[in-house]
């Protein structure tokens, strides 16, 4: 475990998301194989967004890269709701299957939260179903599928300030239902401070400078300058965001990467940084999902 030192504007720490990401992956194989069980997970992609479908496809590589029984289901753009939902209701009852994901943004025809509502609770490992954001907020952390972005997020900051974050200030730049809410939800629950800001927010650069762990899930591409920055932070930039730079395509965070590292004690990078833990942290789900779902039908 990697324990803040002192801070240093010259040495900043960056976050190695990519081997944080290999350490869970390497556990939940482990884990496959000590159980002698084989998770099952469902990835649905609906239409042919591009980037929907590298991720969706990466989804399914490692799911079996750690042992996973899986299920790609790739529908047309124009498929029909209801022809959806009863797909979900399939697998919601297909013994091989702990885990479904369906890829979002939805085609518009589609609601996104009617789908997501009829995946069983037991299996959403996204952790959107209202029973497990419900879990989360109150507390039952044991009890819950969590979002797998905050969860990986929370992951990188234990790695740096160690596993007791009681007290500190968090500040949390957005506040959407996949990032921003579940991860205020689980810094509360590590006993730390916690305010969000949000377009309405006057002056957020003001109450983010207060932060001694600064999360940025915003989705404007180099929103959080120096000035944001509380010296000493630990800064973990969520967003992800594809910019034209030179006449070349890349991506960038929601943080200006090179002003954060003459504040910050610590950094995420983007790419590297938060995204590899998320899909680290899908498998720990599918795995997590798996295990309860058996241990359930022994009861039976
Ligand atoms: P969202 O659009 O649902 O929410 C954005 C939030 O930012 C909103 O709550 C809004 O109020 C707030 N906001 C907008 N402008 C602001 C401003 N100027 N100041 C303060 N707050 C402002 O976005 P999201 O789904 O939470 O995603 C955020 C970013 O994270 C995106 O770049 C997305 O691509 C990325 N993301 C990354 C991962 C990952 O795996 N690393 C996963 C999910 C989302």
């Amino acid at each position: 475990m990697k324990i803040a030192p002192s801070f240093s504007a010259d040495s900043p720490l960056v976050v190695d998301g990519k081997a944080a990401a290999q350490k869970v992956l390497s556990e939940v194989r482990q884990r496959v194989e000590l159980e002698g069980f084989r998770p099952g997970l469902a990835v649905i992609l609906v239409g042919s967004d591009p980037a929907s479908a590298v991720y969706v496809r990466n989804k399914s590589v490692q799911a079996e890269a750690c042992g996973f029984l899986s299920r790609q289901y790739d529908l047309s753009e124009e498929t029909p709701e209801e022809h959806l939902l009863s797909l979900i209701t399939k697998l919601n009852g297909d013994p091989e299957i702990h885990g479904i994901l369906v890829q979002l943004p939805l085609p518009r025809h589609i609601d996104a939260s009617k789908v997501i509502q009829a995946i069983h609770p037991l299996k959403d490992v996204d952790g959107f179903h209202y029973m497990n954001v419900g879990h989360l907020a109150t507390g039952s952390v044991s009890d819950a599928l969590i979002p797998c972005t905050p969860s990986g997020a929370l992951v990188l900051i234990h790695q740096v300030l160690g596993n007791n974050l009681s007290g500190k200030h968090a500040v949390i730049v957005g506040r959407s239902n996949i990032v921003g809410k579940p991860m205020a939800s689980l810094l509360l629950q590590q006993n730390c401070t916690v305010t969000i800001v949000h377009s309405h927010t006057p002056d957020p650069a003001a109450i983010a400078r207060q932060a001694d762990i600064l999360i940025a899930a915003v989705g404007v591409p180099k929103l959080i300058t120096a000035d944001w920055i509380k010296p000493g932070a630990v800064v973990i930039d969520v967003g992800i965001n594809r910019i034209d730079s030179d006449g070349k395509s890349r991506l960038v965070g929601d943080v200006d990467y090179e002003a954060a590292l003459t504040r910050a004690f610590a950094v995420t990078p983007v790419p590297g940084g938060v995204g590899p833990m998320t899909i680290a942290l899908l498998m720990r789900n599918t795995l997590d999902a798996g295990l309860r779902i058996r241990r359930k039908n022994a009861k039976c």
